[in-house]
């Protein structure tokens, strides 16, 4: 290996960190840039949601690795700076500003951008606000006192997670879901079902169906949302969490092959050699599909996929996804992608708060949501891991044990 290779990286997310650690575990030695954006160091994104602002945490901790670390693995980090270019001629990226680096390798870990309401429905009036940067985090939290009323825009994991803290903090809290219901388009009923019984429960109001047509300004900030049934929801802050699009600007304007994520191979390269791509701004083909997922497994697999091809010792992208999600004490965990299933199963739990829905495609099991029964979801990891699957007939009795197919 040439120790004069310079590998860029390009994102400061979970995708690039879980690179770095890679790409120096399998014996890289060249020089290796990290250049993201925002001004702090790689953190988990998931706590922003949930117990960073549920707890106010501190930022040292919900940081990826500690500050020595990245000295440790000879990583120039480039803080708070944006490319916005690659000159892929030159093999080059350019920074805001007109610097310019340069690389043998680039990899790009952009990640996602939250959509966000047209500025001509109000969208863009202070008091609203997102939820995917450590800032958009930190401009919430002065909201989150008791008698604030928030409203949601968005029934997904992110919305309700939000509205969970801001329930148990004492707000006023009302999530308006445009599509039939919650979670349509990521859970089955019975997951929905058990969610917005929960919210119920903790005071938040729940309106699915109805789309939110605009916000309302008062003194030139958001004061509320009009659905379009004509209600009105007055605001103190509004929270827009209705999914996000892959950041795929950088590769679309250097004219690499992008399909619902920059498209990239099992081993993490683009349609150019020298650009491998990882995280939630990808695609790639799982199962005969283009899939792009949004999670930290995903980020964290392709980080180290990419990692191994970058050092030579390439290692196909095999995944079997998994996510979580936390809202009051309850813990739903996800094995397997349910896309394109075509039954989906509830199995009661052990306890009444306890549930798992099996997600098939005929007779073959895709997916299992795990709502505080950790048996459930290790039994579906390793089934899926074995690549078998449970009858139906066995999922819907709770007494059934699946030892004889996990053996
Ligand atoms: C609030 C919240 C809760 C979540 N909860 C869960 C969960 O419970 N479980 C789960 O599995 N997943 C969860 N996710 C999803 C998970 O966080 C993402 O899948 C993960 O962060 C993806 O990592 P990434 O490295 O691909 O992208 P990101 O983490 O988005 O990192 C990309 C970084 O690149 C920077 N960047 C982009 N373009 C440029 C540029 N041109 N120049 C410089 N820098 C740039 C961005 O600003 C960002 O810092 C959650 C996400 C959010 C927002």
């Amino acid at each position: 290996m040439n120790p004069a290779e310079q590998v860029v990286l390009v994102g400061g997310g979970h995708a690039a960190a879980a690179f770095v650690n890679s790409v120096r575990r399998a014996g890289y030695t060249g020089r290796l840039t990290l250049i993201g954006d925002e001004p702090v160091l790689p953190y988990h994104r998931p706590p922003l949601s949930k117990k960073y602002l549920a707890e106010g945490l501190p930022v040292e901790q919900i940081l990826i690795r500690a500050p020595a670390w990245y000295g440790e693995q000879q990583v120039q980090l480039r803080l708070g700076a944006h490319v916005g270019r690659i000159d892929r001629a030159a093999q080059r990226v350019e920074l805001d500003g007109g610097e310019r680096v340069a690389y043998d390798r680039l990899v790009l870990a952009t990640g996602a951008r939250p959509r966000r309401l047209p500025a001509a429905v109000g969208g863009e009036l202070p008091g609203v606000l997102q939820m995917r940067h450590l800032a958009d985090a930190d401009a919430l939290a002065p909201y989150l006192r008791a008698g604030q009323r928030l409203v949601v825009v968005g029934g997904g994991y992110i919305g309700l997670e939000a509205a969970a803290v801001a329930a148990t903090q004492g707000l006023q809290v009302t999530l308006v879901e445009a599509a039939p219901r919650i979670l349509q388009r990521v859970a089955a009923a019975p997951t929905a079902d058990f969610f917005r019984a929960l919210h119920g429960a903790h005071g938040v109001r729940l309106i699915e169906g109805v789309a939110p047509v605009r916000l309302w300004a008062d003194g030139g900030r958001a004061a509320g949302v009009e659905l379009a049934d004509g209600r009105r929801l007055p605001a103190d802050v509004v929270l827009v969490g209705i999914g996000v699009e892959p950041d795929v600007g950088l590769a679309a304007e250097a004219g690499l092959a992008v399909d619902n994520g920059i498209a990239v191979d099992a081993f993490g390269q683009t349609s150019d050699p020298a650009i491998l791509a990882a995280g939630d701004c990808t695609s790639f083909v799982y199962r005969g599909r283009r899939v792009r997922l949004e999670s930290v497994q995903n980020a964290n697999e392709q980080g180290a996929v990419a990692a191994h091809t970058v050092a030579g010792q390439p290692k196909a992208y095999a995944p079997l996804p998994w996510f979580w999600s936390d809202q009051y004490d309850c813990k739903l965990q996800i094995a397997g992608l349910n896309l394109g299933h075509d039954d989906a199963l509830l199995r009661p739990g052990q306890t009444e708060r306890s549930r798992s829905v099996w997600y098939y495609q005929g007779e073959t099991l895709l997916a299992v949501d795990a709502i505080n029964d950790a048996a459930a979801y290790v039994s579906a990891k390793k089934l899926l891991e074995l690549g078998r699957s449970v009858p139906k007939a066995a999922v819907r009795d709770p007494g059934a044990s699946f030892k004889d197919w996990l053996g």
